[in-house]
């Protein structure tokens, strides 16, 4: 962004309804919603933020709902510094789309990108079936780092965002 010293862009991916589009407007908007409309929110957010004495303008790229259609490619995530890589944690299959596409982003980008991994939902811990001893060890494997959240008790989402920036500046 043009006011800004460094601007970076950050790609959210992961299967439908895993609380992409909620983190993103948890984060730039600080509002939750039970049910959101798919293609409402579609496109991307952009924040800047001051960290370590410098203005850092982050454009955040979010689905339209593609993920439910397997359409989502190099196109969208090409350019990016960052990337979230989202997944509910009281659902396996949406794990196991995340570490997918982990892998899908290191092969393409390899360390040009710093790779999260959100648990989110972690509000519903009752019925979590990923452990976080799993997936911690797993990111650590691949050298992603991984972030629990719940965008609906905004938890652990500005915390995120703020690691995240601080791990690209120092990539960068
Ligand atoms: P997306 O398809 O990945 O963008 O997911 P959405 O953000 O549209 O969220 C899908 C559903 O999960 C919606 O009904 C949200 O209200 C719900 N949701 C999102 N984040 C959370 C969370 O942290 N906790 C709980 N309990 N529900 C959430
Ligand atoms: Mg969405």
């Amino acid at each position: 962004m043009a006011d800004s010293d460094k601007s970076f862009k950050i790609v959210l991916l992961g299967e439908g309804c895993v609380g992409k589009t909620s983190i993103v407007l948890r984060y730039i908007q600080n509002i939750f919603k039970d049910k959101h409309e798919m293609t409402l929110h579609a496109g991307f957010f952009q924040k800047t933020i001051n960290i370590d004495g410098k203005r850092v303008g982050l454009t955040i790229w979010d689905t339209a709902g593609q993920e439910r259609f397997h359409a989502l490619g190099p196109i969208y995530y090409r350019g990016s510094q960052g990337a979230l890589v989202v997944y509910d944690i009281t659902d396996n299959d949406s794990y196991i789309k995340a570490k997918n596409w982990i892998k899908e982003l290191k092969t393409m980008l390899g360390s040009d990108i710093t790779l999260c991994i959100i648990g989110n939902k972690s509000d519903l811990e009752k019925s979590r079936v990923v452990t976080l001893e799993e997936a911690e060890a797993y990111a650590k494997s691949v050298g992603a780092k991984h972030y629990s959240a719940s965008a609906k008790l905004n938890r652990g989402v500005q915390e995120l965002f703020l690691d995240l920036t601080q791990r690209m500046l120092s990539n960068s």
